[in-house]
């Protein structure tokens, strides 16, 4: 038996824009994407009964079963494979589950290359894209990782240096919103204020933290803001106690600030706490 163990990081958008509803129903979008320390545990073994597929998480709201996003990574490579093993995933969640993050896409991405490698499969990276698209938009990003312009359903990857490095609050207010929800309310032609991906992506080359902190923006706040003024509420507090910037990532609700110095971002997140505005509040940097 073998076992091994992966990071899977959640993302946030330093910039989100939605260009059109396609024909085929899917959105173009123009974002950047970065990998963030809040991350999945995922621990994948082998084991004897051949074609079994069983996935364990540790919140009860997630399915334990074949809508898992992990489940269908696993069964997509094992199948293509004719695997004669079967294989145990257990997935240890710090990711907000439908938080705008994510995570659903990292953890497949992350079993994704696990059974790559477990099962000694040999597919490349840019194979395992080519698989994970079918899975969902995210996921090849997620495989990717680290800082990148996504365009396209999200799938049309551009490798960016890293972005410059900070210190990062990461807060979930104790809501859920859908993905689908917020996508099935943006009227593309009708937003007014859109992020500049391509100038954002300079400051990012530049390593210039402030500029990219003064370009950050997400068109699907204004959508989501109507609906979850505690969004407002939680920038309001980090910007108040010395962020830089701070927005929502994805869909939401998660919002996310940046800071240039620790001392003011451990102060936010004590002030936040205090505020009881959040139900998950991390304070970390940036992964590359
Ligand atoms: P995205 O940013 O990709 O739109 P999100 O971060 O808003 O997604 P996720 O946490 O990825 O939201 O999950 C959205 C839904 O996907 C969940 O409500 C859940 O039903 C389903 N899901 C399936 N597998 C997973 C998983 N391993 N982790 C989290 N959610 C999962």
């Amino acid at each position: 038996m073998r076992e091994l163990y992966i990071k899977a990081y959640g993302k946030i958008n330093l910039g989100l824009d939605v260009i059109r509803k396609r024909e085929d129903g899917y959105h173009d979008l123009d974002m950047i994407m970065q990998s963030v320390g809040v991350y999945d545990d995922i621990i994948i073994k082998d084991t004897e009964n051949i074609g079994e597929i069983k996935v364990e998480t540790d919140r009860f709201v997630l399915e334990n079963n074949k809508d898992n996003l992990a489940y269908r990574a696993a069964k997509l490579l094992m199948d293509e494979f004719d695997v004669k093993a079967g294989v145990s995933i257990y997935i240890y969640k710090r990711i907000p589950v439908a938080g705008g993050m994510a995570g659903g896409s990292s953890d497949c991405a992350a079993t994704l290359k696990g059974i790559n490698e477990l099962f000694e499969l040999g597919l490349s990276e840019e194979e395992l894209r080519e698989r994970g698209v079918k899975l969902g938009a995210d996921v090849p990003y997620c495989i990717m990782g680290g800082t990148a312009i996504a365009r396209g359903i999200g799938d049309e990857l551009t490798k960016l240096p890293p972005a410059p490095q900070c210190h990062l609050i990461i807060a979930k207010p104790p809501v859920s919103v859908s993905t689908a929800y917020v996508y099935g309310r943006i009227r593309p032609a009708e937003i007014e204020k859109r992020p500049d991906i391509e100038q954002i992506a300079n400051a990012i080359k530049d390593g210039d933290l402030k500029t990219m902190a003064s370009l950050l923006y997400n068109v699907m706040e204004d959508v989501t803001v109507g609906d979850y003024p505690i969004i407002k509420d939680i920038e309001k507090v980090m910007l108040d106690n010395g962020a830089l910037n701070s927005i929502m990532s994805g869909s939401g609700p998660t919002v996310f600030g940046i800071f240039d110095d620790e001392e003011k971002a451990k102060n936010a997140v004590s002030v936040l706490e205090k505020a009881g505005l959040t139900e998950q509040l991390y304070l970390t940097e940036f992964v590359n």
